[in-house]
């Protein structure tokens, strides 16, 4: 063997090992052994000080409310806390008179059991199940390639990461342009039971249209736009790699932490309340409004089909809450009581099939002001019925809802959405 030969499998080999490491930090996965997950009710100004110092001593991560910003007295705060801090946090809380509980025990072992044990039939898509983005995407193709007559997909762009955005537009086909709802699922990346609904809704439309009135009505008469995944890479992401992610991926050169909040990089009062200007925040408002291309994206799409769109629907989870406008201001919107009313009466319509409560209300007064949510921008913009559902559950699994619980979700949120259209669809403007 010659020199050259050696020193050529030498390099070979130091360019698999770098390779090889470059694999496995691609493949780290976070892991949440220990976590808890506690539920606090501060009724003192002192608690709310207490959690407002915990949060700035230690990483901790809230699920209810959205950041430390936004606690207050008399509101739940669900709090997931790292294992190393766990012991610490609880006795200091204790020590504080605040009613604590612990909603979960261990946030890895709740993140393995909202998964169940069936093996889907790989030549079918699961509605039941917590899907990929990989497989949403497969679907995407495919259930559009197979419904002609009644989809038709477009790409309105591509994310931070490069990712297709597909916004799928359901109805009968129709040579001039129809009245329309936008609909979108998964702004914020762990909200999983959210992407599961817009999956869930599609297939209820092409399987329903032709039997069911209301809904062969709705896309006779109208095109619902689905986009199944807003901010995609932050979903791909949860599912690969930090299952707790909530944000963007996108990066500044300016910090070190990644990705903005999508439902804060609205134009709508951008930045002024509820949000946060530091790039490590978990609410972080982004460099300026639209920063985010996913969220640029969107309001590009709705800016130019603005005539046609008369109702804009947008789900998260969780909370178990129906909000419209404003979430910006406590000042009510122009049109409040009908959308109150709307709301009043889609929460009913879902409360009728299992029982789930829902309550409904401006987002402001109803949880806390928070500036920049895409619901308020679509209604300044001059979509009157705009708004935000904030599906299942109240926390006892938060983020982590079963799967078993995807089809009574999905079932009863119908009922609610159906109750929108059908609103929007008598009252065309
Ligand atoms: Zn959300």
């Amino acid at each position: 063997m010659g020199i050259g030969e050696d020193s050529f499998t030498g390099n070979m080999m130091k360019i698999l090992l770098l390779l090889g490491f470059v694999a496995v930090a691609l493949a780290e996965v976070t892991r949440f052994d220990g976590e808890k997950v506690f539920r606090l009710k501060p009724v003192l100004d002192d608690h709310v000080l207490l959690i407002k110092e915990l949060a700035n001593s230690m990483e901790v991560d809230f699920w209810s409310p959205e950041s430390a910003d936004l606690v207050t007295i008399d509101i739940d705060v669900d709090l997931h806390v790292p294992a190393a801090h766990t012991d610490m946090v609880y006795t200091i809380l204790q020590q504080s008179g605040m009613e604590t509980g612990v909603l979960i025990e261990d946030l890895q072992a709740q993140m393995e059991e909202q998964l169940d044990n069936r093996t889907p039939d790989p030549r079918v898509h699961s509605y039941t199940k917590y899907n990929s983005w990989d497989k949403i995407q497969a679907w995407i193709s495919s259930i559009s390639s197979s419904n002609p007559d009644l989809i038709s997909r477009q790409v309105i762009g591509n994310t931070y990461e490069g990712r297709p955005m597909n916004v799928l537009k359901i109805g009968k086909k129709s040579s001039s342009t129809k009245p329309s709802i936008f609909m979108d699922c998964g702004i914020h990346a762990r909200e999983w039971i959210s992407t599961a609904f817009c999956q869930w809704f599609v297939k209820e439309a092409l399987s329903t249209y032709g039997s069911d009135s209301e809904m062969t009505g709705l896309l006779n008469q109208m095109d619902v736009y689905v986009l199944p995944v807003f901010n995609i890479d932050g979903y791909d992401f949860t599912h690969n790699s930090n299952r707790m992610w909530r944000k963007t991926r996108s990066r500044m050169y300016s910090s070190s932490c990644i990705g903005a909040d999508p439902n804060r990089n609205w134009n709508a009062g951008w930045c002024t309340t509820g949000a946060s200007s530091n790039p490590c925040s978990d609410t972080f408002c982004g460099s300026s409004p639209e920063s985010e291309i996913e969220v640029k994206n969107v309001a590009d799409f709705i800016r130019r089909n603005k005539s046609s769109i008369k109702a804009y629907l947008t789900i998260h989870s969780y909370s178990q809450l129906l909000l419209f406008p404003y979430s910006y201001t406590f000042e009510l919107a122009e049109h409040h009581s009908e959308l109150m009313t709307v709301a009043e009466g889609a929460s009913k319509a879902l409360r009728s099939l299992h029982g789930t409560q829902y309550t409904s209300g401006p987002g402001a007064a109803t949880i806390y002001p928070a500036a920049g949510g895409s619901d308020d921008w679509a209604y300044d913009l001059g979509v009157k019925y705009s708004y935000t559902f904030e599906l299942r559950d109240t926390g006892r699994y938060g983020f982590l809802l079963p799967e078993s619980q995807i089809k009574p979700t999905c079932e009863e949120t119908m009922l609610a959405v159906k109750y929108i259209t059908s609103h929007v669809q008598k009252n065309l403007y």
